[in-house]
């Protein structure tokens, strides 16, 4: 057995939802909605399903879904993709990130990486045999820090791997920083991986930047998205890499032999939901951010400090003020004592982690955050 992966804990976002199940706890841990998702797009999956969309699609992506990636992303973000040799379909952004390492490093090539980190990535870093080099970023702003980029970068970087908007810390890489990282990127030749999932979730008119379109990024950056988040399809696992003809043949090797292909009706409906017009998503965000203001303005009512959350379905609490050190173990007490479950923040770092915030997932119902709401009245 393999001890990178023998050796691990299950995911801090399976054991806290089995533990709300086992409980009844109301979950505001793992991210996902509670709502059922775009009610057009589940038909038009549902409408190929039984018009038989079921066989092997091409292994690259359906035709129709890699030129409406391409469009998507032109309109949305002024990126000029070629869907016939630039974006591929995967099964999840998961799958896309797992192919992109295994593509892209081999044994002792060292890859910066940022803490908070998304909990695949060390594991799947360490399993290519990739030697990871983690920048550490710390509340309130989690910025980048030129110092710091300049000790994680050296000759023997051959990949960053980035997620912005960040999750957990629910913040957006400022253009400054990612105009910083990409003069590393430039200045030691290294392949930035861009894990930009919550792309379309973010909020108060703020716009995403795409780091694949900063100058002298084009050709070595490979840009991961998810329909997952952008229509709150979570379980769908419909994903899509983006990548310059030289990277894109590679990572399709690793796609090959990954999982191949991607439901093909799951593939015929996103091809659909991405082409909606501006308005569906303008509204996905102002109905996320009035979850997002009521659970804040409920936590603040309850004398909570609350971080800002720029993007993503997630808000951070401060749990200093409450005296707690130990986040994991307060997200124990929160699940058992008081029934909402959430995630501890130190299980996004490796080392040295931040122990006071806990992370709380707001793409809920009124009525389920005002009840998580009642339940944490006696925090504070
Ligand atoms: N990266 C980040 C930062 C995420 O938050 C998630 C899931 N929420 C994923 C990747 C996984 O995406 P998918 O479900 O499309 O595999
Ligand atoms: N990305 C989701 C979150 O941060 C969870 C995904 C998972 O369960 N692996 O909550």
């Amino acid at each position: 057995m393999n001890p990178v992966f023998a050796d691990l804990p299950t995911s801090v976002f399976e054991t806290m939802s089995r533990l709300a199940r086992e409980t009844g706890a109301i979950n505001l841990g793992q991210g996902f909605p509670d709502d059922p998702g775009p009610a057009d797009i589940r038909a038009r999956g549902a409408q190929a399903l039984a018009e038989g969309f079921n066989q092997y699609p091409p292994m690259m992506g359906l035709p129709v879904l890699r030129e409406a990636v391409a469009a998507h992303y032109a309109h949305h973000q002024g990126l000029d993709l070629d869907p016939t040799t630039e974006v591929m379909v995967t099964s999840g952004a998961t799958e896309a990130l797992a192919g992109a390492l295994l593509a892209l490093i081999e044994p002792g090539d060292e890859v910066v990486l940022f803490a908070p980190l998304y909990d695949a990535y060390l594991p799947l870093v360490r399993r290519a045999g990739g030697v990871p080099r983690i920048v550490t970023l710390r509340p309130p702003g989690f910025g980048l820090d030129e110092a710091a980029l300049a000790a994680a970068f050296g000759p023997r970087t051959k990949v960053v791997l980035l997620n912005n908007p960040l999750n957990p810390s629910a913040t957006m890489v400022s253009r400054a920083d990612l105009e910083l990282l990409a003069g590393f990127c430039r200045r030691f030749d290294v392949t930035a991986v861009c894990d930009e999932v919550w792309e379309h979730v973010v909020f108060d008119g703020r716009a995403h930047i795409p780091l694949i379109g900063l100058p002298g990024m084009r050709e070595r950056t490979v840009k991961i998205g998810s329909a997952g988040k952008i229509f709150s399809l979570t379980g769908w696992k419909v994903g899509f890499v983006m990548a310059a003809p030289p990277l894109m043949r590679v990572l399709a090797k690793a796609h090959q032999y990954l999982t191949f292909t991607t439901p093909p009706n799951l593939q015929e409906a996103v091809a659909y939901g991405l082409g909606k017009e501006d308005a569906y998503f303008e509204g996905m965000r102002r109905d996320f951010a009035r979850s997002r203001d009521r659970l804040a303005a409920g936590l603040r009512g309850l004398g909570l400090s609350v971080l800002p959350s720029a993007a993503t379905y997630f808000l951070n609490v401060d749990v200093a003020p409450l005296g707690v050190r130990d986040d994991a173990a307060f997200c124990e007490t929160l699940v058992r004592r008081h029934g909402v479950a959430a995630i501890p923040v130190s299980a996004f770092y490796a080392e040295d982690p931040v122990r006071h915030l806990v992370r709380l997932c707001f793409a809920k119902s009124d009525a389920t955050l005002d009840t998580a709401l009642d339940r944490l009245g006696d925090l504070a």
